[in-house]
């Protein structure tokens, strides 16, 4: 299976995905943990340059996207595909999703021309379960104010992430088969039991 864990900053990501790593650890299933932007070392070099604060006004919204786009290209081919194709489970720390919530909806690239990238690279393959992990605004703009350093996105105000959370919410909620979403203002208990469950339930053993 393709699993994508997705979800604005301060959503609690890294978290849960200890207890996705916990889970698959505990039932000795074949499995690979990569991220995006990420996961090959040129696309850990674009992640780099793209979190960067300093790159701040050097770069376009669109030339965002296509890096984004040229990291998941690499990543696919050398990492994800093959994976797949040799029957081992992939759990992605943020995939496409998160180029729709954060250039579409945060940079406001237009949808169609994500679309079009996301067809170009991705040839059809999307995640078989998307955990969108959702909390409030105020939720997540406190923890990350309360975290490590900012990267260069989540120096963003308020708004951006009100628009980057709303296009999770509508992506989730249009494909139901493959997007749970997760409250994750629960507790940190709740919540690895619901993705327990979910996986439980969606993962061949
Ligand atoms: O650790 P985290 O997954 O939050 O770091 C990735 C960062 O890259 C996030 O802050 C997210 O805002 C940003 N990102 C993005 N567009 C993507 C993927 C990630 O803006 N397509
Ligand atoms: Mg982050």
């Amino acid at each position: 299976l393709f699993i994508t864990l997705d979800g604005m900053d301060g959503a609690g990501k890294t978290t849960q995905l200890d207890v996705i790593r916990q889970w698959f650890a505990e039932r000795n299933l074949p499995v690979l943990f990569s991220r995006e932007p990420g996961g090959t070392p040129l696309g850990e070099n674009l992640r780099q340059l793209l979190l960067n604060p300093e790159l701040k006004g050097q770069i376009s919204l669109h030339t965002e996207t296509l890096l984004m786009f040229a990291a998941r290209q690499q990543h696919l081919e050398d990492v994800v595909r093959p994976a797949l194709a040799a029957g081992v489970n992939v759990v992605c720390d943020r995939f496409t999703d998160a180029t729709y919530a954060y250039q579409g909806g945060g940079r406001g690239v237009a949808t169609e021309k994500i679309a079009m990238l996301e067809q170009w690279v991705q040839q059809g393959l999307q995640p078989d379960l998307t955990l969108v992990l959702d909390v409030p605004l105020n939720t997540a703009l406190a923890r990350l104010d309360a975290g490590r350093d900012k990267d260069r996105f989540e120096r963003e105000e308020a708004d951006f992430f009100a628009r980057v959370r709303e296009v999770y919410r509508q992506r989730a909620a249009a494909e139901p088969q493959r997007c749970v979403v997760i409250d994750s203002s629960q507790s940190k208990e709740t919540v690895k039991a619901q993705i327990e469950s979910i996986l439980a339930e969606r993962v061949a053993m």
